[in-house]
């Protein structure tokens, strides 16, 4: 990837604020605001808010506008983007329920699980499927991510499956280090990585 991976993952954080001023009535914003806001240094934010091809101008800084609509567009979040998710327990639940991921143009198409009780629950915005249909449903429907959350031991043949019915890029909730082609695009959230950074630095500042 050509771009930082830091700087994306600064680039929602700047969203939620720009969002936030440009719905107070705002039309400008400068680095060093964004950059106050966040303790950070302004040249990081330039630096930041360059991945995205838009400059901002001397004395003016950028238009809010103009700056959500390029962070947006160079997310991809201006447009819808399919998925299937596997794994309708609690982890699968808030992410099947959290209006966010729809706002940034998430389409949950379709969720799977193999527990015969999970079938037919129905969701925001899709309804959850026996696993067993994950090929015929896959078959109609293309997507594009396929969001993993089954237990870790599930994970390896189920991405398999996804990528099979042809998903480009998985979104793993599991803990499971996924071997799969080159090409696909694999994205591992590490929520027991990033507690226990946090559960650290809180011993350290004890
Ligand atoms: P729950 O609260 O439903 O018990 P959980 O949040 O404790 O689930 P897990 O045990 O990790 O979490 O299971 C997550 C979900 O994945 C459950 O809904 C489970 O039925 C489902 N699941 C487990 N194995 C598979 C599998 N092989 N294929 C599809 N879904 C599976």
């Amino acid at each position: 990837m050509n771009q930082p991976v830091p700087s994306i993952q600064r680039l929602p954080i700047y969203l939620r604020f720009l969002k936030g001023i440009r719905n107070n009535g705002d039309v400008y914003v400068s680095c060093t605001r964004i950059a106050e806001e966040f303790g950070q240094l302004s040249v990081q934010v330039r630096k930041d808010l360059g991945i995205t091809g838009i400059v901002g101008r001397p004395k003016i800084g950028y238009q809010i506008e103009e700056l959500i609509t390029a962070i947006e567009h160079f997310l991809g979040w201006d447009k819808k983007t399919d998925a299937f998710l596997v794994g309708v327990g609690n982890l699968g639940t808030a992410v099947l329920n959290y209006p966010g991921f729809v706002e940034h143009g998430l389409n949950i198409l379709a969720a799977f699980d193999n527990d015969p009780k999970k079938k037919d629950l129905k969701f925001p915005h899709c309804k959850v499927y026996d696993l067993d249909q994950l090929e015929e449903i896959g078959k109609r429907e293309k997507a594009e991510i396929g969001i993993l959350a089954v237990p870790a031991g599930a994970a390896q043949e189920i991405a398999e499956r996804l990528v099979k019915i042809g998903v480009r890029g998985i979104w793993n909730y599991t803990p499971r280090k996924l071997d799969l082609p080159s090409k696909i695009i694999c994205e591992d959230v590490k929520l027991s990585a990033s507690f226990a950074v946090l559960s650290r630095r809180l011993i350290n500042e004890q």
